[in-house]
């Protein structure tokens, strides 16, 4: 009687809120020919933006026309700023191998945000810090500057910063060479000299740094997830992962330098240091935004703004701004128009919203917002917590979806954020996050399949056998971004083998590969 009633109603009403879960989802959950069109606009815009015409895709050459031979040595200083952090760098490439010292350093969001002048005065003051600790005032080594921002170079040294992104926009550097603008911070503080060789773009850094032990490596790609929150927030993070196993059983010490030193394992260290947002000296942290691009080798007779028919170059896709001329509208969907609209940029950056980890918390809680004033989540309350722009942090993406979890720690992890949920709730959350993660990786996966079936067609070859140097900590933490990327590629790019390979600390060991490439062409003696 009533009781049968009861439950007819209540898996009745189950059943239409999967219906709504799923109507809400359909638009994220990409089909073959979806992606395969994506693929396909994306090789046209390359064309055009090679060819100089109008286009989404900026194609900027590098000056970059090898990778490394192996032969490079020497010191040098390498700046990385644009990425999850910005640290400086000392690179020993020696018959031995790179060897690697560094320090990250805050960059207040009121800096990255405020003049131009503040901010590279900032940035001197720091590689003066890091020189003094290291025992290396006085000297000037080459440095090479990882600027990872679109740059209109005129040669390795110069980069005219076309706009920024992500979270940064200091006043009166659009429009300058970002080397000059560093070299008068550098005049400014007349103790220190600095002998600026390069400048590179992160993609080219991981390319290089890939290339150096593997020759086959023409590609690189960064997928950047932010990273913010407290150090407590990170250990959390830490806790929920199986990887972080080996570092939580050596406690938990102060400070994240002390933490990272003479570890065996350099991936656990690099990882730790991706999470290691940018300690202030009081341990203050903050949100830095990052975002995603890809570059390759082209063969310079198709880069029409760079004189010269034989040979390559690496240009430097920005291809975070594909789609920034309206084609991936049909893709779009009303949850990343209300990112776009609520971003610092609105319009810009269309493809990195949809795919870097600065945009995806902001894509779910949109989404999630929806699915509560439809009534499917959390009983149709909406609460203050969920209208907190920001609240649901991109690594809480990769922590819900972990396959180590179960259901009720997604809810305990949600119930951190404020939200007070049922079974139903946590595992329709769990659904938001992995279709919206699914997405990304496929679209990155779309655009990869672009770029090795471009070099394949340019050589002319049956088959390319192609390495993929790829960087950050979305690819690398989210436990199954990197494994839909390769199966889309698979799927796209049928006549590529393509190897992924991970850079450790592409940014930093690439700038120095850049630097001492060109140290050796320039035939300057570099100790
Ligand atoms: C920038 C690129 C950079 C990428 C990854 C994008 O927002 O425009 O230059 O390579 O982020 O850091
Ligand atoms: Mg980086």
């Amino acid at each position: 009687g009533q009781g049968v009633a009861m439950v007819t109603a209540v898996a009745a009403r189950l059943a239409a809120h999967r219906c709504l879960l799923e109507e809400t989802l359909a638009p994220f959950r990409l089909t073959r020919e979806q992606l395969a069109a994506v693929q396909a606009q994306m090789r046209e815009a390359m064309a055009k933006g090679l060819q100089g015409e109008a286009s989404s895709l900026r194609m900027l050459p590098t000056y970059i026309r090898d990778t490394p031979d192996g032969s490079e040595r020497g010191d040098f200083l390498a700046l990385d700023l644009g990425g999850t952090n910005f640290r400086v760098l000392l690179v020993r490439v020696a018959t031995g191998g790179v060897q690697i010292t560094s320090q990250i350093y805050s960059i207040p969001e009121c800096v990255a945000q405020g003049s131009g002048q503040q901010l590279f005065d900032h940035i001197v003051d720091c590689i003066v810090d890091f020189q003094e600790k290291q025992g290396l005032s006085g000297q000037s080594l080459p440095l090479g500057f990882t600027f990872s921002f679109p740059c209109m170079q005129l040669g390795l040294d110069q980069g005219i910063l076309l706009n920024w992104t992500k979270g940064f926009n200091a006043s009166d550097c659009e429009g300058q060479d970002v080397v000059c603008l560093l070299r008068e911070a550098i005049g400014r503080r007349q103790a220190v000299e600095l002998n600026v060789v390069a400048i590179v773009n992160d993609t080219v850094g991981t390319m290089m740094s890939c290339g150096y032990e593997d020759p086959h490596c023409e590609v690189g790609l960064i997928v950047e997830l932010e990273v913010c929150g407290s150090l407590e927030g990170d250990w959390e993070l830490l806790e929920h992962s199986v990887w972080h196993r080996e570092m939580l059983e050596r406690g938990r010490p102060r400070l994240l330098c002390e933490l990272t030193t003479g570890w065996s394992n350099s991936r656990v260290q690099q990882t730790c240091l991706e999470l290691a947002v940018c300690w202030g000296e009081e341990g203050k942290a903050f949100t830095q935004g990052t975002g995603t691009n890809a570059c390759y080798m082209e063969e310079l007779r198709n880069v029409a703004s760079v004189a010269g028919d034989s040979g390559h170059m690496c240009i430097n896709m920005e291809w975070g701004a594909f789609g920034d001329d309206g084609s991936l509208s049909m893709l779009s969907t009303c949850f990343d128009a209300s990112v776009d609209q609520a971003s610092i940029n609105p319009g810009k950056q269309r493809f990195e919203k949809m795919i870097s980890g600065m945009y995806l918390g902001e894509i779910v809680r949109h989404t999630l917002l929806h699915l509560t004033s439809l009534g499917v989540l959390f009983r149709g309350q909406q609460t203050q917590r969920l209208q907190t722009r920001d609240i649901f942090k991109t690594k809480f993406l990769s922590e819900i979806e972990s396959d180590s979890l179960a259901l009720r720690q997604v809810r305990a992890i949600l119930e951190d954020l404020g939200l007070s949920l049922t079974s139903d709730d946590a595992l329709m959350v769990l659904e938001v996050c992995q279709a919206v993660s699914q997405r990304a990786a496929q679209l990155c996966g779309a655009g990869v399949a672009a770029v090795v079936e471009k070099i394949r067609e340019n050589r002319g070859l049956e088959e390319l056998t192609v390495s993929v140097g790829v960087d950050g900590t979305l690819y690398k933490l989210h436990p199954h971004f990197s494994s839909l990327v390769a199966a889309t590629v698979r799927e796209l790019a049928p006549r590529c083998v393509v190897t992924f390979l991970q850079s450790e600390d592409g940014s930093g060991k690439g700038a120095a590969l850049v630097t001492a490439v060109a140290c050796r062409l320039a035939q300057m003696t570099c100790v």
